[in-house]
């Protein structure tokens, strides 16, 4: 095959106690999914059926070992927002996939942040226009070393926080979500088919806000150790 010209190398995660990367294909994401950041977003946290929206695969950075990631300030935003969320990735093909069939799907678990310019998406929102402005820009998605399922086990409850310069922002845990992993990858997967290289960043928990130049944020979830990024 001969190409214009070179195609980009994909983005990868790199995965824990190994040399190997997982190489990105999709990037989903789930809004609203904690009730009480629903709330502080202004919207009612009832139960209604999980929505979603992408971001673009090379908007990952991904974090080696011990890595602090310098994260450009965007532009066009003076309100530039956190929010720590569960990152799921795909290990399996499927489509429509069964509640009791999805945890087989799932090939590993990375922290993510799933940075936001708040009001450009705020204003998107107003005029009911997409969101990509505000979520699908550049560096937008930050995450940390992947850990495979093989070594953590499936993950149902874990502590997830996140501190900005020292001091807590953000402390939940994952058991709180609205949508159960399981119940996210059966509801996706009616819209779109999954495949290995799917990553699902699962929704932030309450406490987002924003960050400025100089910040530095760190953010874990239990056995899945910490993310660090400072913001230039
Ligand atoms: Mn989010």
């Amino acid at each position: 095959m001969e190409f214009i010209f070179e195609p980009e190398q994909p983005s990868a995660l790199k995965v824990a106690n190994s040399h190997q990367q997982f190489a990105i294909r999709r990037v989903y994401c789930v809004g609203r999914n904690y009730a009480a950041h629903a709330r502080e977003m202004g919207s009612d946290p009832t139960r209604e059926s999980p929505f979603f929206f992408c971001k673009p695969a090379d908007g990952v950075l991904c974090a080696g070992l011990d890595q602090t990631i310098g994260l450009d300030y965007p532009g066009q935003t003076k309100n530039f927002h956190h929010e720590v969320e569960l990152v799921v990735a795909i290990g399996k093909t499927g489509a429509n996939i069964p509640v009791g069939e999805a945890s087989g799907h799932v090939w590993g678990y990375a922290v993510g942040l799933d940075m936001t310019r708040r009001d450009l998406q705020g204003q998107m929102k107003e005029g009911g226009k997409p969101w990509e402005i505000g979520k699908a820009f550049d560096q937008s998605a930050p995450m940390g070393l992947l850990h495979p399922v093989s070594q953590t086990g499936l993950l149902d409850h874990a502590a997830i926080w996140l501190q900005v310069n020292g001091r807590d922002r953000q402390r939940s845990d994952i058991n709180q979500m609205t949508w159960s992993v399981a119940e996210i990858i059966a509801h996706l997967s009616r819209y779109f088919i999954l495949q290995p290289g799917d990553l699902i960043m699962t929704g932030t928990p309450e406490g987002v806000g924003a960050v400025v130049s100089g910040d530095e944020i760190e953010a874990g979830i239990d056995q899945l150790g910490t993310l660090r990024v400072t913001i230039k």
